[in-house]
This record gives C-alpha cells, sequence and structure tokens, in this order.
C-alpha cells in the first residue's frame, strides 16, 4: 500500500484506512503535509461514523476469533515477529517518518524506529512472565477457600496518538495491548499518519489476523478521534497528546465509564546546581530543551541553574544553541528538523513574542532562519533562550512544545524545589548534581512522574510512566501497562 520513501522527493500517494484486514477509501481526503519544504506527501482519507463503526465492529469480531484463543506464549511470539518485521523494513520505517515528522534522520533511525521494534519484544517478553496474586483465605468461622487472579484482555482498545513520536508512542500502547489479548482502533495524527498505516502491512506479515489492529484517518472533534471515543463498543481509550485533549476526551468517554490512560502535555524543570559536571550538564540540558526541536513532552522548557554558576552556565548554554544546525532532515549533519506544521510555527513564534512582550530578554535564537533555498517554505525554527521572565510570565507556565527554554538563577535547593514544583503540569524533571546525596533528596520531592538525575531520557521500558496533575492519569510501562490493559477476574474456590 505504502512504498518505501526512499528519496528527498516524494510522490503524491494515497494513505487509506486499514479495516479488517483491508485498505479503505474513505469519503473525503486532506494533505499530508512534508513539514521540511511545504510539500504534499501524500492525501489521506479521512474516515467517517460509518468507517469507525466498521473498524469498531472488526475489533470486536476478532477478539472472539483466532486471536482471542491464541495463548499467552502464542501472543508472544507474534509480537517477536512484529518487531522482526519492523526491523526488515527499517528503512521504509525512517523515511517514513522523517517525511511526515521532519525529524532529523539520526533521530528516526536511532530512536523512533527502534523503540518500536523494542515496544514489542519489551511487552511479549513481560507478558509471559508476570504473574498475578494468589491468597488462600482462612475465615474466623472456619471457612476455607483459594483466590486467584486471571488476567483478561479489556476488549476492543481506542488509541489515540499525536504527532511528535509517532510510531514510537503508538507502539508504546499497542504492544501491551496486544500482548493482553486486545483487539485494536488506533487513531494516529492527522499530521503523521504514514508509520501507523505503513505498520497494518506488517501485522500481515507477521501473521496477526484481521481485524486485531485497525487504523483510522482523521482528526479529533466531530471526526475519527472522537467518533472512537464515543463509540459504544469501545471498552477503553488509551490517549498521548494535550492536556486540553484528555479533557475533551474525559468528557466523550464519561457517558460510557470507559477506563482512560492519558499521557499529557508537560511543563518540565531542569535544576542546575553548582556542584554539577559544567560539561555534562550543558550538553544534558540543551539536549533536553531542543531535541526533536523542543517537541517531546518531556522536554525541559525551564531551566534553574544555581547562582554561582549562573552566569556561565547560561553562556555555555547560548553557545550551544547557537552551535546547533537547523535544516534538512535527511542530512546527518541536521541537529533540529522543522517544527510540524506552519501552524504549530506560528504557536511556537508566538510564544517568542508574547515572551518579549512579557519583558523577558532574547539570549540566544528568537526567529525563523533563512536559507535561501527550497527549506524556506518548511517549518523552520531557531533554538531560543529567555532571561528575567517573572515567573507568573505565560511563557513560563504554558506549555510551548518548540525548541524554547527560559533560563532563571536560584539560591538555594529549597528555592529549587519550589520553583520546580511551581507548575499545574508534573511530568518530568532532571537535576544535576554530583551530591549523590542531594541527587535523591531533590528528586523525591519533584512532583512529577519521572525524575532524572545527571540524564534525561534514559527509559527502561519496565518503568512506570505517566505524570501527575495537567500531565496525565495512570502510569504506563511495564506492568503498569500490563494492568491497565487488562481486566482481573479473581477467582475464589471453596476449599
Ligand atoms: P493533540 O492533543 O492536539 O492531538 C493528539 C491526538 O488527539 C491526535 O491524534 C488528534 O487528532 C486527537 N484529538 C484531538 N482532539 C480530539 C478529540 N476531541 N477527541 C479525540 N481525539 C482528539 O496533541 P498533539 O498536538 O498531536 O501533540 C502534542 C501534545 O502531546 C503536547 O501537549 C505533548 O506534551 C503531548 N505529548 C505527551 C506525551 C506523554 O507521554 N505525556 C508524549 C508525547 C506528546
Amino acid at each position: 500500500m505504502l512504498d518505501c520513501y526512499d528519496s528527498a522527493e516524494f510522490a503524491v500517494r494515497s494513505i487509506l484506512n486499514y479495516i479488517d484486514g483491508n485498505f479503505v477509501r474513505g469519503k473525503r481526503d486532506f494533505a499530508d503535509m512534508n513539514p521540511a519544504d511545504g510539500s504534499v506527501i501524500a492525501q489521506v482519507s479521512e474516515a467517517d461514523q460509518n468507517l469507525v463503526d466498521q473498524a469498531v465492529s472488526a475489533a470486536r469480531k476478532a477478539l472472539w476469533g483466532e486471536w482471542g484463543r491464541r495463548t499467552v506464549r502464542e501472543r508472544a511470539a507474534s509480537l517477536h515477529h512484529i518487531a522482526h518485521a519492523i526491523e526488515s523494513r527499517f528503512d521504509c520505517f525512517v523515511s517514513a517518518e522523517v517525511a511526515d515528522t521532519g525529524k532529523p534522520i539520526t533521530l528516526a533511525s536511532q530512536l523512533d524506529v527502534p523503540r518500536a521494534a523494542a515496544n514489542f519484544r519489551a511487552f511479549a517478553d513481560l507478558i509471559k512472565t508476570a504473574s498475578l496474586e494468589s491468597f488462600r483465605t482462612e475465615t474466623p468461622d472456619g471457612k476455607d477457600a483459594l483466590n486467584y487472579a486471571v488476567r483478561k484482555p479489556l476488549g476492543v482498545v481506542g488509541i489515540i496518538v499525536p504527532w511528535n513520536l509517532p510510531l514510537l508512542l503508538l507502539t508504546w500502547k499497542l504492544a501491551p495491548a496486544l500482548a493482553c489479548g486486545n483487539t485494536v482502533v488506533a487513531k494516529p495524527s492527522e499530521e503523521t499518519p504514514a508509520t501507523a498505516t505503513l505498520l497494518a502491512e506488517v501485522m500481515k506479515e507477521a501473521g496477526i489476523p484481521d481485524g486485531v489492529y485497525n487504523v483510522v484517518h482523521g482528526f479529533g472533534p466531530n471526526s475519527a478521534g472522537e467518533f472512537l471515543t464515543t463509540h459504544p463498543d469501545v471498552n477503553a481509550v488509551t490517549f498521548t497528546g494535550e492536556s486540553q485533549t484528555g479533557a475533551a476526551i474525559m468528557k466523550s468517554v464519561a457517558p460510557s465509564l470507559k477506563p482512560v490512560s492519558f499521557e499529557l502535555g508537560g511543563k518540565n524543570a531542569a535544576l542546575v546546581f553548582a556542584d554539577c559536571d559544567f560539561d555534562e550538564a550543558v550538553n544534558g540540558v540543551a539536549e533536553s530543551v531542543f531535541l526533536n526541536t523542543g517537541q517531546v513532552c518531556l522536554c525541559a522548557e525551564r531551566v534553574y541553574v544555581e547562582r554561582a554558576i549562573y552566569d556561565r552556565f547560561a553562556e555555555a548554554l547560548k553557545r550551544k544553541a547557537e552551535s546547533l544546525t537547523v535544516g534538512w532532515p535527511l542530512e546527518k549533519s541536521t541537529d533540529l528538523g522543522p517544527l510540524i506544521s506552519s501552524g504549530h510555527r506560528q504557536k511556537v513564534l508566538s510564544y517568542y513574542q508574547l515572551a518579549r512582550d512579557e519583558g523577558g530578554t532574547l539570549v540566544a535564537g528568537g526567529g525563523i532562519p533563512h536559507f535561501g533555498n527550497a527549506l524556506d517554505s518548511g517549518y523552520y525554527i531557531q533554538p531560543t533562550i529567555y532571561a528575567n521572565l517573572p515567573e507568573t510570565a505565560r511563557c513560563v507556565k504554558e506549555e510551548i512544545f518548540g525548541p524554547i527554554c527560559h533560563i532563571a538563577a536560584f539560591d538555594s535547593e529549597e528555592e529549587a524545589i519550589s520553583l520546580a514544583n511551581n507548575t499545574k503540569y508534573g511530568l518530568a524533571a532532571s537535576i544535576w548534581t554530583t551530591n549523590l546525596k542531594r541527587g535523591h533528596r531533590v528528586a523525591q520531592q519533584m512532583n512529577v512522574g519521572i525524575t532524572w538525575v545527571n540524564c534525561w531520557f534514559l527509559r527502561d521500558l519496565r518503568t512506570p510512566f505517566g505524570g501527575v496533575g495537567l500531565s496525565g492519569i495512570g502510569r504506563e510501562g511495564g506492568m503498569h501497562s500490563l494492568n491497565f490493559y487488562s481486566e482481573l477476574n479473581n477467582v475464589c474456590i471453596r476449599l
């Protein structure tokens, strides 16, 4: 269906919905743009209510078919086959992801696509060893019983994901959902429909029965996203995206009381103490601010530095930001590709302007780069640092989701902790210090779902992942995912 995106010249192609093992055209198309040069790379077929109904009913039917009869061991083997099939089409996935997102090819090939395969392997291995509790009950009146829990699938799971790490985030949810025996209707972002569709071909190759994995394309409100979340035969919704969208989805699922797992936005802090390894901290903080052009939920947009090293650190971070290469994603030397869309660039630029209006001092960047060639049609933006904004400034409070941070000084550990926690979000924090005790002490006081000490973005897939406050509901990762994507039935047997 989708051939390999194997060159910088992308022919216009069709990206269709995938329902019950068939590629299906809807009534309307929308354009899939390459953010690197603003060209149209595909026409995407939007799923209307009728197609979403068909996808959900295919998923429901598949629950009770061959897939439902597969043992845990067989499902685990299927997941390994999917991982293998992704790797055998590695270059196709990389080029499709680069074309859709504009992210550097180095990032797609070192992070996005390998992590997709790793997600399937991790949950294939975990489901085989996942144990459940059992209790012997002896009541005072002499009754004796054995209790044990049985893990069952939730049913049809609706997966809705954003555009920043399209394949990585889809498979992060899909792999445990399949491991637990569910069937799935996935709705990728309207900005990045390609790799979810390519994955449909992989499912066929890996021997996954028709109807187990379905893909519907479209938007949120009054489109495929809303049709999926409000569908009475969808048993659970797992969503990654903006906090406001999470709130809208929560409303849609409320009447049917569907369980939800929400991985939402962030306004993450990096705390740099004077006792840090200076170069390691500069490089680590720069990566945490600018990776994927700042379009990672875990990116730091607030950098707090102990006053003793503030000036030196701000100068080093500025030099680092100015040394980054913004450019064509297929060049191996590119550090930052474009933002995802013209609309998103407008939004990020409006925050660059707002930072000035709010009294901020520009340290680095602040505008859009000019190339004098075709790249000027892409949605590039300069890596940017501001200073001297009050803590109440909107730029310090609101998630921007671009390559921008605000840098400020702190005078004590207590102040650093209070500044980091002064947000309605609570996804991630990073702490840069060589004092082991301080690292532990401060980390445990961060009001977030994940805290890094002297690193950023490192993950063991078995660990809990999620956020507090506006950053999400629930945890995924390892057993936390298996517990969300399954229902436990406790069996109690009188002995
Ligand atoms: P978004 O919320 O605009 O869209 C995400 C998905 O939801 C898309 O597929 C979209 O079509 C769909 N959608 C939108 N409105 C909907 C509705 N009413 N009903 C059903 N579906 C709807 O997010 P985005 O702009 O694509 O992604 C960026 C956001 O994602 C940022 O806020 C970022 O922090 C967040 N994010 C969070 C994590 C995490 O793990 N916490 C990871 C990546 C991105």
